[in-house]
């Protein structure tokens, strides 16, 4: 608040100062002497109107006997001094009027400054502008933390977070801690001073945290480890250190920051020597939780996806030397965390959190709250009443594969191009056993594909055996295959295709053992190349190796590659259906995929069913929302009748 008031103050003396100026400006302006003709201040003179004049050279100011001023130009000293010897020596002499050589009001120095001033002032108005775009809002408190404190943690809690159990039950001694630390103190037990959350994006590491000050009671501070990497240096460690002067105001409380791989790497680490900033910031923050008390109510959460990438310093006793994994959600937790999150949006009959459970494999909490509100965007656009499946198909479609470009203008042939990639992805899976069953094929172009194939597993997956990956080279390799044999060309939209196709043969021979060749060693480079530190490692095989082990993933590509084109040569016909039916339809659903792989319906059929189902979509449509303005009314009438019945009542 203090610092608030501070800041403002300072935009009221400029402001002043500024308005000041001008003022005085306009004043002078208004004060400035009229000029007139030289006869006219002459006729002024012989009237005796003129009470002072002013001579300055050939410029003469007279002021009126009505406090008026005026000025005149000579237009030669002879006039002048004409003007003296006829009327001015006389009046003079006489004292009716004052006669004074030079101008007396000169500009003052102030006036002389004042553009300089100006500028100034413009510039430094300017530069506060600039600076509070870049700092948020905080002009004047560079090296301040931006550690916000959230007012509103007391909502959240555990029982708001689903799944997580272990993970909770592990924080659970943080709260118990939090509620009464004096209990510990006394006992002598130490508590751990900071936990390193460790997970992918969206898994709901904020999240927790949030849920245990709230859980806690406690006062939840954040902060990015990004927002200590600025642009000024010195900034991030004073950042720092304000932030934990504010904590132990507030203690007991809990400090999270976010992405603390951001300042948290490895020092001495990349090129150059690395970041100066950067480090410094990091000892400050490793300097401040060596130098808070073990039992001083303080928790420091961090958040990281790359836990190996942190200096080892970090990780120490005393520090963050407590790690809790977050991990992506099973089945039975996205239930639960679209239970919690639907629970302000309808959902349409039939659609179960364990329905979209059961649809959402992969999905982390972020991408399943994502998926919510699109559908409910999506229900909300034709002014529906609950969220219905299909918009949840199309939300899930969404959050996998980016909205779609239905603007983009796709050429005849551009669009069979693609039709046939993805009809030769899809038959190609659906051949395969292990391969999972095709969800969707489409043409409709999203994000930066041209179309995609999405097949889907009926159950969460954890492992991955060689059969699964070498179908899954198959599957990839599957729609350059299909462009082969159909068109006799090849385009460039296979070529991520590719890309992962290589990848996942190079994962099973260099990590998995999967080549008979190679044998069961790990010829992987460490994951993470991190320039600098890693930057001379050498690889820990020989040049022979290196060659047999490119020899094999180009056998296993090879291998994937003939066993595509086997099956869609013999499935050409098939090949040739699916995409027929994609250029008619350009979305195709599992069911129907189905129907046309087994020959029970031709495109054609499939496309006259499809605008009719349309139809009824859309009669299905204006019913529910003539049923819904039915309700209204009936609604309205109710009260009304209610408010009569209230009316009658106080009449009696
Ligand atoms: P992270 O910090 O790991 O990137 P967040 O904490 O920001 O992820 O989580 C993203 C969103 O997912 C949160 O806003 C929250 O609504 C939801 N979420 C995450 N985990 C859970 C959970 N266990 N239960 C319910 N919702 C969750
Ligand atoms: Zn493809």
């Amino acid at each position: 608040m203090k610092r608030f008031l501070k800041t403002f103050g300072i935009y009221i003396i400029i402001f002043a100062v500024i308005s000041g100026f001008s003022l005085f400006l306009t004043r002078n302006k208004d004060s400035a002497p009229k000029v007139i003709p030289y006869s006219k201040l002459t006729s002024y003179i012989s009237d005796a109107k003129v009470k002072e004049i002013t001579f300055d050279e050939l410029t003469i100011t007279a002021k009126l006997d009505d406090g008026k001023k005026v000025k005149a130009f000579a237009h030669s000293a002879l006039d002048v001094d004409r003007l003296h010897n006829t009327l001015l020596d006389k009046q003079s002499a006489e004292g009716k009027l004052v006669v004074n050589n030079k101008e007396q009001e000169k500009p003052s120095v102030f006036m002389t400054l004042l553009p300089t001033l100006l500028i100034i002032a413009v510039i430094v108005v300017f530069w506060i502008m600039i600076m509070r775009q870049q700092g948020g809002g905080k002009a004047m408190s560079f090296g301040k933390s931006r550690a916000k404190l959230q007012h509103d943690v007391g909502k959240l809690s555990f029982k708001d977070v689903a799944g997580l159990d272990e993970e909770k039950e592990e924080l659970q001694e943080i709260v118990d801690f939090l509620k009464a630390p004096k209990k510990y103190a006394n006992l002598g037990a130490r508590i751990p001073r900071g936990v390193l959350l460790v997970g992918p994006p969206g898994t709901g590491k904020t999240y927790i945290s949030k849920a245990t000050a709230g859980e806690a009671g406690v006062p939840f501070f954040t902060i990015s480890g990004s927002d200590f990497v600025e642009m000024f240096v010195g900034v991030g460690a004073s950042r720092v250190r304000d932030l934990f002067d504010k904590a132990k105001k507030s203690s007991p409380c809990i400090v999270f920051i976010d992405e603390i791989d951001a300042v948290g790497r490895k020092r001495g680490a990349g090129m150059g020597g690395g970041h100066d900033e950067r480090e410094q910031t990091l000892n400050q923050l490793l300097v401040e939780m060596d130098g808070f008390a073990d039992n001083s109510g303080i928790i420091i959460l961090a958040a990281t996806n790359r836990p190996d990438v942190l200096d080892p310093a970090l990780l120490r006793p005393g520090r963050f030397d407590r790690q809790v994994l977050i991990g992506m959600p099973d089945i039975k937790a996205r239930e639960e965390i679209i239970g919690i999150h639907s629970k302000n949006k309808p959902l349409a009959e039939g659609v179960e959190p364990k329905v979209l459970a059961r649809r959402t494999p992969g999905f982390s909490p972020a991408d399943l709250e994502n998926m919510l509100n699109e559908a409910a965007l999506l229900t909300a656009r034709r002014s529906g009443i609950a969220i219905r499946m299909d918009e949840i198909e199309e939300a899930i479609t969404k959050v996998i594969a980016g909205p779609a470009k239905k603007s983009r203008v796709i050429s005849e042939k551009e669009k069979w191009l693609t039709a046939i990639h993805e009809a030769g992805h899809a038959i190609v899976a659906q051949v395969l056993p292990g391969t999972d069953p095709v969800h969707q094929v489409s043409i409709v172009p999203r994000g930066r594909a041209g179309g995609f194939t999405m097949i889907l597993p009926t159950e969460d997956r954890y492992y991955n055996t060689k059969g699964d990956m070498e179908e899954e080279i198959v599957h990839l390799l599957a729609g350059r295959v299909a462009e082969m044999l159909m068109l006799s060309d090849i385009s460039t939209g296979a070529s991520n295709d590719i890309q992962r196709a290589t990848d996942v043969a190079k994962d099973m021979v260099t990590k998995y053992g999967f080549s008979d060749i190679l044998g069961p060693v790990n010829y992987a480079d460490s994951d993470e190349v991190f320039l600098g530190r890693d930057f001379t490692s050498k690889k820990s095989f020989s040049e022979d190796t290196a060659n047999e082990i490119d020899k094999e993933i180009k056998r296993i590509v090879h291998d994937g590659y003939e066993t595509a084109q086997r099956i869609l040569t013999e499935n050409k016909e098939k090949l040739v259906r699916v995409a027929e039916a994609l250029m008619l339809i350009e979305n195709i659903d599992a069911k129907q995929f189905v129907r046309l792989f087994d020959g029970e319906i031709t495109p054609k059929e499939l496309e006259a069913e499809v605008q009719s189902k349309e139809q009824d979509i859309e009669e299905k449509n204006k019913m529910e929302e003539a049923q819904f303005h039915k309700n209204i009314e009936r609604q309205h009438a109710e009260e009304k009748l209610h408010k009569d019945e209230a009316k009658e009542q106080k009449s009696i």
